[in-house]
């Protein structure tokens, strides 16, 4: 093989390890990204229940909608106060979930999302509300279903 061919094979040998090294900062980078959110929305939960939460979201069976709420615990709109821990009544109603549900409604003053009631005509025994919060656990306000879909907070 000659100088100038060895020179090439090289080169394109470097290109293909910058490449592959690039590609794998990437990646890190979105895992570290996905690492993080996990363990800010970990330390908003109480402290004394953040074990059962975490060992909850880790079952690869477990609850869809605690998982929805676990990416999204707040409307779009919002921002989680700084130091915010999500009230202990939510958190320990998510874990025992006695009847299933999904996130329906948000707090219309902060933007926390609560559950609401999933059913349908063929329960034998429907709740007579499907509303779990209608107060925000957290700071008192409304909730409603509209505020999920609201694109900014209100004035
Ligand atoms: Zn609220």
């Amino acid at each position: 093989m000659s100088t100038h061919a060895l020179g090439r094979r090289l080169a394109d040998l470097a290109r293909r390890q910058a490449a592959a090294a690039a590609r794998h900062a990437a990646v890190n980078a979105a895992v570290d990204t996905e690492h993080e959110k996990r363990v800010a929305f970990l330390m908003m939960v109480p402290e004394d229940l953040r074990m059962a939460v975490g060992i909850a979201l880790s079952d690869p069976d477990g609850d869809d909608a605690l998982h929805s709420w676990a990416l999204w615990p707040f409307a779009r709109w919002a921002v989680a106060p700084a130091g915010f821990q999500f009230p202990r009544a939510l958190v320990e109603w998510l874990l025992a979930r006695p009847h299933a549900w999904f996130l329906g409604h948000h707090c219309e003053r902060c933007g926390l999302g609560v559950p609401l009631l999933s059913t349908d005509s063929r329960d034998p025994s429907p709740p007579p509300s499907i509303v779990v919060f209608p107060t925000c656990p957290a700071c008192g306000g409304v909730t409603s279903h509209a505020a999920n879909w609201w694109t900014e907070p209100p004035p």
